[in-house]
């Protein structure tokens, strides 16, 4: 637990336990030690950067099986620089006017309803954010190749495809169909795979680029990967002399990529995945027989190969909701914080891909703790009014900082 002991108690910050998976607002994930030992190395030294990103290229060309890549300050900076590249290619001027695209011929972006998510930010917005025109495609829960077909027109600059399981999981167009049309008619497919394992597949189903974060399953520092066809990487790479200045990633962050891409690469994922399945195991066990509980294994619903643990409660017989259980856990001394999106219908899952040694039996000990009515008084008055309390709550925090 050496590891859990740190800056954070110098800053005056709570040492987190984090079961809820790759989230920004924890600080993403743990970073590998090979990739901490490089950011490390290089921030002391200068680096000619465009030289460093040419061997980031290489690098992510052969883990994406490609043609080329570079790495940007997030995810969400690759999906902005990637659509402004597809509207400007390597026109240098059109690149400074941005995000003013008159004179560009192509400035809409196609985007299944479906698909138009929030990671913490709306995809919308950083494809807005280089200046583009979002076309949406479809419906909410349904989209089909006709309506891509009859919504590229001329004025397409690209089509987003995002994978993640914040998207609808059905009735969307599948990728390689997606790209099928697209390509006819010369349009290239972006894919946000920011959360994703596969590092080769969306590119080998037809996209034209993906885009990854570094700072998420990878393990590395916070950036981002764009990786793909080497022109739309050029054009999306030169945005960095206009609205990508202030997406700037430094040399630590293409440093650390490179290297979590190599650790990545000579991971034993099998061992990684089986002490994943024994902190499942463990959960999964120890909160057998608890009244108004049950748990179950799910598979991701992305098929990332990594299963979570869904933990539905029924109030009626637990004495408290999720959102109760939830908010408890992460009160406690130390916080556990669980996967809780979808919390409002009882449940929530125990994320077990970011767990120093130790951490996962005292997450099962505050579990314990809290659903045996140890940590605290029943809860009082209704439970949707906690539940709607919490929203505010949270955003109540938000608008008070830096309070
Ligand atoms: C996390 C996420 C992003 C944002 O990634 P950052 O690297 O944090 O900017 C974008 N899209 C999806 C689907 C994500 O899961």
């Amino acid at each position: 637990m050496k590891s859990n002991e740190d800056i954070r108690r110098r800053l005056g910050l709570r040492p987190v336990i984090n079961v809820s998976g790759t989230m920004t607002s924890l600080g993403a994930s743990i970073v590998v030690p090979e990739a901490v030992q490089a950011v490390a190395e290089v921030l002391p030294q200068f680096v000619e950067i465009t030289d460093l990103q040419r061997k980031a290229s290489a690098r992510i060309a052969k883990s994406c099986a490609t043609e080329a890549g570079f790495v940007t300050a997030s995810a969400s900076a690759g999906i902005s620089l990637a659509v402004a590249g597809a509207m400007t290619g390597d026109d240098l001027l059109a690149i400074e006017r941005l995000p003013d695209t008159a004179g560009l011929a192509r400035t809409e972006v196609l985007l299944q309803v479906g698909h138009m998510v929030s990671y913490g930010a709306p995809v919308d917005q950083a494809v807005r954010l280089a200046g583009a025109t979002v076309v949406p495609v479809g419906t909410a829960t349904s989209a089909a190749g006709y309506q891509l077909d009859g919504a590229i027109t001329d004025r397409t600059a690209a089509a987003l495809y995002v994978v993640s399981h914040h998207v609808v999981q059905y009735g969307q167009i599948p990728l390689e169909e997606f790209a099928a049309i697209c390509r006819a008619k010369g349009v290239p497919v972006i894919v946000d795979a920011a959360s994703e394992y596969d590092l080769a597949g969306f590119l080998a189903k037809g996209a034209d680029l993906a885009i990854y974060s570094s700072h998420k399953f990878l393990g590395g520092p916070t950036a981002g990967i764009v990786a793909g066809r080497e022109d739309l990487v050029r054009a999306a790479f030169l945005q960095n002399r206009g609205i990508g200045r202030g997406m700037k990633v430094g040399k630590e962050g293409v440093v650390g990529t490179i290297a979590a891409l190599d650790a990545w690469e000579k991971r034993d994922h099998a061992a990684a995945r089986a002490r994943e399945d024994s902190h499942l195991k463990l959960w999964h066990e120890g909160l057998v027989g608890l009244p108004g509980v049950t748990a179950v294994i799910e598979p991701d619903p992305t098929d990332n190969p990594l299963d979570r643990l869904k933990v539905t409660i029924d109030p009626a017989k637990a004495g408290l909701a999720a959102w109760d259980v939830a908010d408890r856990l992460a009160a406690g001394d130390p916080p556990v914080i669980v996967r809780d999106h979808e919390v409002e219908h009882n449940y929530f899952y125990l994320d077990p891909c970011n767990q120093h040694d130790g951490e996962a039996q005292v997450v099962l000990e505050r579990l314990l703790a809290v659903l045996r009515g140890a940590a605290g008084d029943p809860p009082q008055g209704d439970a949707r009014e906690r539940l709607l309390a919490r929203g505010r709550k949270g955003l109540e925090s938000l608008l008070r900082f830096p309070r």
